[in-house]
This record gives C-alpha cells, structure tokens and sequence, in this order.
C-alpha cells in the first residue's frame, strides 16, 4: 500500500533508524522534474529529486536483502553510480532484527548506504508466505520463518514503526483471480487510507501507494481512481510480474501509466528482464526493482547486449575477453572470460565479478535509455536494443512487439 522513500544520507545521525524520513529535519518531500518526454511512445526521463541527492529516470534499483546486495559493497554500489537502492525490511524486521539496526544507527548505519533507500517488503514476500499469514482487516497475521512467533503488522505499525518497517499490503499472486482480488485491492485502498492517517510528517515521508487490481482492468481502473485521488508523492504499479502471462502484464501496466498522473514518479515493482525494462520505459514507467540481475549473477549468468554469458560454459575456459567488450564496468576492464570461468570453480569471488557487471549492465541499460529519450531517439534505441537481443525477427517476443506497438514502435525485420 506504501513504500516509504528514506532518501537521507544524515538519518545515519538520527536515533530513530530506518527508512524514517520522519527523523529528519529540513527536508523536502521527493519532487519530479519533467526533462524529456518521447514525442513518440510514453517514454520520459526525469529528475527525482529527493532531500539529498537526484535520481535520474529511469532508473533500475538494486534490492538488498538483511542489509547487504548479496556479492556487492556499499562502496562497489556507489562506485557503479548506484543512487538508489532497495532495502528490504522485512526480512530486517526480524534478522538480524531491530534492536540490531537501531544500534547501527539505522538501515543506512547497518548498511552504510549514504544514498536513496526505498523500503519495499510488503507485498512480494507475503505472497510467498501466504500460507503462514491471515489477512484481516485489521493487518496481516504471519508466523515469524525464523522463530515461528506470530506477528501482527497493521498499516499504523508499518509506518510507526521504521524500525522493523513493513509497508503493508494485501497482494495476491497475479495468477489468482475472482473475489480474493477485488476484496484485496479495496483493502490496499483503506490501508492505504490508514497509512496516510498514520504519517505524522507528511512533509518528510514519501510514501508511494500501490496500485493493486491484479490483471483485471476494471478492478485496476476502480484502484487507480481511488489512490490517484489521494495526494501522496508517488504511485508503484503492484501486483504483477508474479508469474501472469506477458501479454496480461503489458496490458496492465500500460492502463496504470495511462492514468497515473503525469507529474508524480511511477515505480514498477519486481520488474528486471532487459526486455521488460526498455518495454515498460516505452510504456511511461520511471522506476524499477528486481532481484534478478544479482541473483543470476550467483548461478554464473552475466547479462550482455544479447541476452546471457553463462561464465560456466567450457567454451569459455580459453576465451580471453571480457565479458562484453563494450562494457566499461570494473569487472570487464580487469578480467576476463577465461579467468571467471576458472574463479567459478572453486572461488564466490566470481560471483561478485559477475554481480558488479550485471548490476552496472542494468544501470547503463537505464542511462543509455535515458539519454535517448533526452536526445529524442527514443524509438531508434528500442529498434537497436531488440536487434542486438534477438538474432532474428521471428525470436522477438510477440508481447514485446504489441506493447511497443501499442506505442507507435513498429520493430523492423531482420
Ligand atoms: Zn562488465
């Protein structure tokens, strides 16, 4: 229902921890400046401003779990232009639990992440413990997978309480459908009503709210009606890329960035593929989150131009060139196929390599995406990405190619 955006650097000073923009003082809620917008599709790059320091949109962010993005530091993070990333509360909520990350002087503290922080926790992972929770009105009730201790968050708890913060939402997976859908996105609308209520420092928390709807389009038109008519910074397009078809997904997402408001950002949850990502900026989205590239970059899978380098394949035991050639990240400059190949073996090093320039693929994929919109080649980037993805026309995905049709971007053959 409400992500809440800690963009704060000096929150480490501040008792209060976590992703509580409550705790600080003289800061602004995030503001958006418009700088391009593609004369062609929906595509536009903005300027997020949050209370110490600029996001550029689009943007992918990174998603730490307990604290840490498994295989990277804070500093590598920085290092690769990384502005903003996830930190996922819930898990932090209850390990290495609060009291812990109060010590620490807060998530940014623990982390020692001086840049944007968006808490994201609720959602995603109750869908896959939704058999250990109750939903009622009052919150979701789940038993702690770590201690089996019930717990009970409300959405007052899950903005009181930064601490062990859980922005709270009622989600079903996107392949449910029937009344469990409807009554959870007329849920998410009341708790988010109950968020706003509990947000004491409306000035100093950005709180985005989630459009819900599943893959219904009446239900996600009576969601974005209801939230849009309340004024929180930002809205998250929710409840997908939880295993619909993509055909369904594209639908949907393009029906929320039709009628979410222009000068506000919109944040599409769990989306990270490549493909999906330079799809969705076409569809109007600004803001990203996956663990995607970090997790297949642990299975020995390195994303480049044309889809994945699996680092563990012999045929890359005496190949000395870099992952991608063209990529300028810390790892390509220094290592080569040949050695990750080697490092895999008997070494979690190459895991980090190999997450460094997954993560800096997806930054510079956001960047160069970016830069189009801005120099008003928008279209003809699409056109070059997906040439370079697929080695043929028939292999373009047939939802990638109506939705970017759907915005006037007709794919060319080859
Ligand atoms: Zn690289």
């Amino acid at each position: 229902m409400a992500a809440p955006i800690d963009s704060a650097s000096d929150v480490v000073a501040s008792k209060t921890s976590m992703p509580s923009l409550k705790s600080l003082s003289a800061v602004s809620p995030l503001t958006l400046r418009i700088i391009a917008e593609c004369p062609v599709t929906k595509a536009r790059a903005c300027d997020l401003k949050l209370p110490h320091s600029l996001v550029n949109t689009p943007v992918f962010m990174p998603v730490g779990t307990q604290g840490t993005l498994k295989g990277i530091t804070s500093d590598q993070l920085e290092d690769l232009g990384c502005k903003i990333c996830l930190g996922n509360t819930y898990h932090l909520g209850m390990r290495p639990g609060p009291a812990l990350i109060e010590k620490a002087n807060g998530l940014h503290g623990f982390m020692n992440w001086k840049r944007n922080l968006l808490t994201d926790s609720g959602g995603f992972q109750m869908v896959s413990l939704v058999e250990l929770s109750e939903v009622t009105e009052e919150g979701v009730k789940f038993k702690s997978p770590y201690d089996g201790n019930e717990i009970l968050l409300t959405p007052e708890k899950s903005i009181e309480i930064q601490t062990a913060s859980v922005r709270l939402d009622d989600v079903v997976s996107s392949t449910v459908t029937g009344p469990r859908v409807e009554e959870a996105m007329h849920r998410s609308i009341r708790w988010l009503d109950r968020c706003i209520g509990a947000n004491q420092n409306p000035e100093k928390q950005n709180l985005f709210a989630i459009i819900q709807g599943g893959l219904s389009a009446d239900l996600r038109k009576t969601c974005l009606d209801e939230m849009t008519k309340r004024d929180v910074p930002g809205f998250a397009i929710g409840g997908l890329s939880g295993g619909e078809e993509k055909d369904d997904f594209w639908r949907m997402v393009t029906l929320s960035t039709e009628h979410l408001p222009r000068h506000k950002p919109r944040y599409l949850m769990g989306v990270g593929y490549a493909v999906d990502l330079v799809v969705c900026v076409a569809l109007g989205c600004d803001m990203f989150d996956c663990v995607f590239p970090t997790r297949t970059a642990r299975f020995g899978s390195a994303l480049v131009p044309w889809g994945s380098l699996q680092v563990k394949q012999k045929q890359y035991a005496k190949d000395f060139q870099p992952i991608d050639p063209d990529c300028k990240c810390p790892t390509c400059k220094r290592h080569s196929r040949a050695y990750l190949h080697a490092l895999f073996k008997n070494d979690t090093a190459a895991m980090h390599h190999i997450t460094i320039h997954n993560i800096s693929y997806q930054l510079t994929l956001m960047l160069s995406a970016r830069q189009s919109i801005i120099d008003g080649r928008f279209p003809d980037f699409v056109k070059n990405f997906m040439r370079k993805m697929f080695p043929s026309s028939d292999q373009y995905p047939s939802w990638a190619v109506d939705a970017l049709a759907s915005v006037n971007i007709t794919l060319d053959q080859h």
